[in-house]
């Protein structure tokens, strides 16, 4: 095999080691079973003790408390942008906060299915930090955040009370990367290729009783109903997928739980933020304010666009792949998710360093 590169992609992204050479293996057999692990039937007493105990690992590593449920889907985070709204708002008003390309959507969607008021919206500046401060709607059906803007380098590091509103957050691209008081949400939604996975899952935690306020003339797949009283078994789920994202919660666990995740994330990001402010006559940080920096992923900007192309090329030449930054936003991205390992961060310090002194 090619030596592995780093991978600074923004999703998928790159996975622990081990949890792809346990997969691997599993791909072939799965426990002495005589059958792989992507060919068990989604009833069978195996995939029964995998849903189970993935279930069980993202309360214990999350701390998700007993009100909620974990849930399984298909169709990525976009297809939550439209359940949301088509099970929760029913012509009336629900809050959103517009902060980057993935809120715009989720916005879109919305608006199929009722009133959107923008509780705060950072467009004007292209997104490069977030609101400076917030105005709710008087009883919205539910407030809407992306915790973490992945095109853009911005993240919410704490939520302002919503009061009684139900707190929606889309958190594809910083789930588990940190801890977070899980009770505050009524619902959580990720695509699992950021930090938790393969594509092709979404992980939604729900609080139960969110349940009482949905709709029922939804179709059944895009139902949350659906999807919690038949635990996430209504029709075939991605049992693949599913698998390897309980791969990566014991992973988690391994590594000592969140707690140790989120200090390892935060070396990682100080590291890199670190070499760009040390050289701001050079590298210049894409989000203006620094308390609004993304520890997921950092974009940052070289002195001409010339050079941010250099960097990257030379960069991929290196190993180090992936930094193109979003055409939005224009020059370098570095996704560091929780799989990015150290070494992998201190290759690109010390790339970012002579890179800079031989331009
Ligand atoms: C990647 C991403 C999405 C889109 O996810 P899909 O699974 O491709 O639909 C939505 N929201 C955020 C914050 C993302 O980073």
């Amino acid at each position: 095999m090619a030596e592995r590169k780093v991978n600074f992609n923004p999703g998928p992204a790159t996975l622990p080691v081990p949890v792809l050479e346990t997969l691997s293996k599993h791909t072939i057999e799965y426990k002495d079973c005589g059958m792989s692990v992507l060919e068990i039937s989604h009833r069978s007493p195996e995939f029964t003790e995998i849903l189970d105990a993935a279930q069980k690992r993202m309360h214990e590593v999350f701390s998700v408390p007993d009100t909620h449920q974990v849930l399984f889907m298909g169709g990525g985070a976009s297809t939550q942008f439209a359940m949301v709204a088509m099970n929760l708002l029913q012509g009336g008003t629900a809050d959103y906060v517009n902060t980057g390309t993935w809120s715009k959507k989720a916005i879109a969607e919305a608006k199929r299915y009722g009133t959107v008021h923008l509780a705060g919206d950072t467009s004007a500046d292209n997104f490069n930090h977030l609101p400076d401060k917030l105005e709710f709607s008087a009883d919205p059906r539910y407030v809407h955040f992306t915790s973490n803007n992945t095109i853009f380098g911005t993240q919410f590091h704490d939520f302002p009370d919503v009061g009684a509103a139900p707190l929606i957050c889309d958190m594809s691209s910083d789930i588990l990367s940190h801890r977070w008081d899980v009770s505050r949400f009524a619902l959580i939604y990720a695509g699992a290729q950021k930090n938790l996975g393969p594509a092709g899952v979404t992980v939604v935690i729900i609080r139960k009783d969110l349940l009482e306020r949905c709709a029922d003339d939804v179709p059944t797949m895009l139902s949350y109903k659906t999807f919690v009283e038949k635990n996430s078994l209504y029709n075939t789920p991605p049992v693949g997928p599913i698998y390897t994202v309980k791969l990566v919660l014991d992973w988690i666990a391994d590594q000592g739980g969140l707690e140790a995740v989120e200090q390892n994330n935060a070396k990682k990001a100080d590291m890199v933020y670190g070499a760009i402010d040390a050289h701001p006559d050079y590298y210049r940080g894409a989000v203006v304010n620094k308390d609004h920096r993304s520890t997921m992923n950092v974009t940052f900007r070289l002195p001409t666009e010339e050079l941010e192309k250099k960097f990257i090329a030379e960069g991929a030449a290196q190993g180090l792949h992936g930094m193109k930054g979003h055409r939005s936003v224009g020059g370098v991205r570095t996704s560091i998710y929780n799989a990015m390992p150290l070494q992998g961060v201190e290759r690109l310090v010390a790339f970012m360093d002579k890179f800079r002194q031989a331009n």
